[in-house]
């Protein structure tokens, strides 16, 4: 095996720790920021609507209200309803 092999092999090695060390980190945040933007949809359910004024007294997602309800929210509701039709 020549130095250069060698060599790259070490950083490659090196470069893989690096890589694995930063997986719970990477997990951490996108836990942090999935949390985060969780709270957000349950505090603030609402984002606004973006159709355009033409359109908006026949705007399917928002009923011409200019409010729509926020992804997360609808996956939050979807999941607390399952959660309640399994209690009853
Ligand atoms: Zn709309």
């Amino acid at each position: 095996m020549s130095t250069f092999a060698a060599t790259t092999v070490l950083a490659a090695a090196t470069y893989g720790d690096f890589l694995v060390g930063l997986v719970p980190v990477a997990v951490f945040a996108l836990v942090i920021v999935t949390a985060g933007y969780l709270t957000r949809c349950w505090l603030f359910p609402f984002t606004t609507c973006h159709h355009s004024d033409r359109y908006a007294w026949r705007c399917r997602r928002c009923q011409g209200t200019g409010l729509r309800l926020r992804a997360g929210r609808r996956l939050i509701n979807h999941l607390t309803d399952a959660r309640h039709r399994y209690h009853r």
